[in-house]
């Protein structure tokens, strides 16, 4: 049993369900004029919709919730709270996946008062229903048991997160301190059960030397306690 549920999604998930969406947004006879993706996860699926719905007009708006892989910062802020004008035009707002909603909700707000677009919808390519404080206006998959989706935008800065947290919890709970490679990726699959590919496990650890979380001795990587 992995100790937090995390789901791998492949890039092309990523394609069949934004096409899988973008049918959704045709059925319904919205004809959106302008994309507006919320960075940073919107931004591949809103980018796949423009594709697919023929849209040429795209900007984005960052909002921003979770600082860490599965861990929600308190409250969602607006990081460049820019004026646009966006009278005449029919609007989309793209999101990744719609958790507690904060972060979409707060983009929204701020568009419909600010930006003053004709219309604004949202879409999202997964709708966490039991938590959503939100439910998109299109979203291709309901997920009714929260996960964290490993998104192939957040491999990287996702497996960093992961091993710092894995490494300093096994380091608290059994006193051990130093692994090799091979150990940290074995850890990985209980912890997480899930597998990418080596160079992730690699420059994620490169990473964590960088930034003095870890020091390396031999094979071996040692947790500094206290960084
Ligand atoms: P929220 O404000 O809780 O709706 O989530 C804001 C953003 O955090 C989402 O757009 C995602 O980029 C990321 N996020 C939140 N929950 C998850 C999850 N369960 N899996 C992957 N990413 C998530």
């Amino acid at each position: 049993m992995a100790r937090v549920p995390v789901k791998l999604v492949k890039w092309n998930d990523i394609v069949e369900w934004s096409r899988g969406l973008a049918k959704l947004i045709i059925e319904s006879g919205y004809k959106p004029s302008i994309i507006i993706a919320v960075a940073r996860g919107g931004y591949v699926p809103a980018r796949l919709l423009a594709d697919f719905l023929g849209v040429e007009n795209m900007i984005s708006i960052q909002s921003q919730h979770w600082t860490e892989a599965a861990k929600a910062a308190e409250k969602a802020i607006l990081k460049f709270p820019f004026r646009v004008d966006l009278r005449g035009y029919k609007a989309l707002l793209v999101d990744d996946i719609i958790d507690t909603g904060e972060t979409v909700l707060l983009a929204k707000r701020y568009i419909e008062n600010e930006w003053k677009p004709d219309e604004l919808r949202v879409a999202a390519l997964q709708w966490i229903s039991p938590i959503a404080k939100l439910k998109p206006d299109y979203y291709y998959l309901e997920v009714k048991e929260w996960v964290w989706f490993q998104y192939p935008w957040t491999r990287l800065e996702d497996t960093m997160q992961f091993i710092n947290r894995m490494l300093r919890e096994t380091a608290k709970e059994k006193g051990v301190k130093e692994f090799t490679y091979e150990e940290i990726k074995s850890l990985c699959r209980e912890w997480y059960n899930i597998e990418v590919e080596d160079f992730y496990y690699r420059e994620a650890l490169d990473m964590l030397l960088k930034k003095g979380i870890l020091v390396k001795r031999g094979n071996k990587y040692i947790v500094v306690i206290n960084s």
